[in-house]
């Protein structure tokens, strides 16, 4: 657990992480008054807040899920607003449309939040979903690391396309679908980005189409898709089928006849994982950074003290403390992506026939 000292701008309520200054929570899991809110992720943003600040670039997928009518403050990235004389602004996170770190300043002292965010080992590469994350100096970084283990190391993105590319090539030729499950908000919209669209129709399941929307209305680029019924049979056998995991054995999936099946997901780079979830393929293609990643976007910060986040903390803060940094962990109840997927299946259990 971290150290608190009296100058910290964040720390561990059971709300949620607190700015005591500011008065206000990050990401709170439980309801409160003033929330800032870093992606609209199910885990970081929950409904019931009294007040909303979040980025404007996730604005339209905040209020798709959140609800239209939540008291919104939308702020641009950069934009300083201050509350109690804390300065606040955000800063993108390249995780998913909209996600952003938070910056704190309070007499002199600058914290950041990252939430969740995207980058690797391949240090020309970004996450073109979303704004890439911009790293931003501060004395304390409190950092994700859902990924933090030297196990995980994504390859580049134009490898695992054409990985990806091939199996839908082989499987059009051979005319059967390719049903490829991703999560729908954030995951479905980067295979949707990144796949040759020259291949064959892309069919994406009614889970799906709301974010692709809020995603074409912010101005990212996604080829064209289809609803399944806007298609005669013949074309279904060459389509790709992006779908939510939660359509898995349902009868959604029947439609398209003799399909292979695949996962995207960073945990898809464990072995086994492809395994218990029963699918032809697994794509290791993850929002979240990688053990690269993650140490060069903390040492961007050109931070002293780091706090941990998210899963394997006790590895990180160790390698942390490793190379002189002062580093802690924070207990906080956000999941991992598998945790992500499956609150959101529950959701989207609910539109799986559509
Ligand atoms: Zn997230
Ligand atoms: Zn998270």
């Amino acid at each position: 657990m971290a150290q608190d000292t009296p100058k910290d701008l964040v720390v561990e309520r059971p709300q949620g992480l607190y700015c005591p200054p500011g008065d206000f929570y990050i990401d709170p899991w439980q309801p409160v008054e003033r929330a800032v809110i870093t992606h609209a992720h199910a885990d970081h943003a929950r409904r019931g807040h009294g007040h909303y600040l979040a980025s404007a670039e996730g604005e339209g997928v905040l209020r798709a899920r959140m609800g239209a009518d939540i008291d919104l403050q939308a702020l641009p990235w950069g934009q300083v607003v201050e509350h109690h004389g804390v300065r606040i602004s955000l800063h993108p996170a390249g995780h998913v449309l909209g996600s952003a770190q938070i910056r704190l300043e309070h007499q002199g002292q600058v914290w950041v939040v990252s939430g969740d965010y995207w980058a690797s080992g391949h240090v020309d590469e970004a996450n073109p979903t979303c704004t890439p994350f911009e790293p931003v100096r501060c004395h304390c970084f409190i950092t994700e690391s859902t990924f933090g283990l030297p196990i995980y190391r994504w390859q580049p993105q134009a490898a695992l396309f054409a990985g990806i590319n091939a199996w839908w090539a082989e499987n059009a030729a051979a005319g059967r679908a390719s049903v490829l499950m991703g999560y729908a908000f954030g995951k479905a919209q980067r295979l949707l980005a990144g796949v040759d669209a020259s291949i064959g129709p892309i069919v994406v399941h009614g889970a799906v189409k709301p974010l692709n929307a809020a995603y074409r209305a912010a101005g990212v680029a996604l080829p064209p898709t289809h609803h399944v019924t806007a298609l005669p049979k013949e074309a279904l056998r060459r389509a790709l089928v992006v779908a939510p995991p939660s359509v898995a054995g349902s009868s959604w999936l029947r439609r398209f006849g003799e399909a292979s099946d695949a996962f995207a997901s960073g945990w898809m780079a464990l072995r086994g994982a492809r395994r218990r979830r029963g699918v032809d393929r697994g794509f290791v293609l993850s929002d979240h950074a990688d053990w690269p990643g993650l140490q060069r976007c903390i040492a961007a910060t050109g931070a002293q003290r780091v706090i941990v986040t998210h899963g394997y903390e006790a590895v990180m803060v160790r390698w942390l403390l490793e190379q002189g940094y002062e580093a802690g962990a924070f207990r906080t109840e956000y999941g991992d992506e598998a945790i992500e997927t499956e609150a959101a299946g529950q959701q989207e259990g609910l539109s799986a026939e559509e």
